[in-house]
């Protein structure tokens, strides 16, 4: 599966899954951006993914910030000259029982994964129908796109959105010959989930342990956390696909947690 000469973007591209989608489509001979909050993060991880021969750049991007998404997609331009894939992928996570979220919490969730995710594709779309090469975008959903959990309000109706939204580019987006694809992950031991399991033991009463079996892992068939590749194959899968047939899909990488 090569990526030659694409330019890929990648949000949230400093930590977890982001880092290594953009360290798997650099070694399929992808130049990549890494977007992220801090420069000094993105940077690194650019510098890293460089030394594998591919052109990089680095840029500091909060997804919630119309201008800082629209100067860094700018940017991008300038320096490579297209954008050929995006994965909006850059996330966070906040638990709580609904009648303790705040609403301040709520808003800070949905606005990274939906103004992110629109923000980012908005700007991908724009540069796609620019450089008339089409192109492929990538959201990171969750099992939570599908399936809810306790404490999780604001994620499962992000994600639950995302698979919304990305239907919408598909059918926008194919007369430019735009593509767009939701990736389903179940849990992975990202920062992300390593700061939830003692959050979730507290709120629900249980030991750590427990948490990781008889809430993330119960359901799945065989008690494994899908990891950080198995994540990047699936993105390597749908970014390097050969034509437009396989668009407006979404795809759950997670152990069969939930199973179509
Ligand atoms: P992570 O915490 O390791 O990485 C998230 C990255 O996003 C960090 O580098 C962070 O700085 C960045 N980020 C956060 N807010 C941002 C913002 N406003 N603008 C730009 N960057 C921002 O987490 P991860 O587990 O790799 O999560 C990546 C994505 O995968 C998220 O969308 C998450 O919801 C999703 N996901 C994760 C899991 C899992 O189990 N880890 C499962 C399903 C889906």
């Amino acid at each position: 599966m090569s990526l030659k000469g694409k330019n890929a973007i990648v949000t949230g591209a400093a930590s977890g899954l982001g880092k290594r989608i953009a360290e798997l489509f650099a070694d399929a001979g992808a130049n990549i951006v890494i977007a992220d909050l801090k420069l000094d993060a993105a940077q690194a991880t650019a510098d890293a993914i460089a030394r594998k021969g591919v052109k990089t750049m680095a840029v500091a991007m909060d997804v919630t910030d119309e201008s800082a998404v629209d100067r860094g997609f700018d940017a991008v331009q300038k320096q490579l000259g297209y954008v050929d894939i995006a994965v909006s992928n850059a996330g966070i996570q906040i638990v709580a029982p609904i009648q303790d979220f705040k609403f301040s919490d709520w808003k800070k969730l949905l606005a990274v994964h939906l103004d992110g995710g629109f923000l980012t594709s908005r700007a991908a779309v724009r540069q796609m129908i620019a450089s008339k090469r089409g192109g492929c975008i990538l959201f990171m959903g969750s099992v939570h796109s599908k399936e809810a959990s306790k404490l999780k309000s604001p994620y499962v109706t992000a994600k639950h959105g995302l698979e919304g939204l990305a239907k919408v580019i598909s059918k926008e987006g194919a007369p430019y010959g735009i593509r767009t694809n939701v990736i389903c992950p179940g849990f992975v031991r990202t920062p992300l989930v390593e700061k939830q399991i003692p959050e979730q033991a507290q709120e629900l009463g249980i030991s750590e342990a427990d948490v990781i079996k008889t809430v993330m892992l119960k359901d799945t068939v065989d008690g494994e956390f899908t990891t950080v590749d198995d994540v990047a194959q699936v993105a390597l899968t749908f970014a390097a696909f050969p034509s437009n047939a396989l668009t407006g899909q979404s795809l759950v990488v997670s152990h069969g947690w939930f199973m179509q």
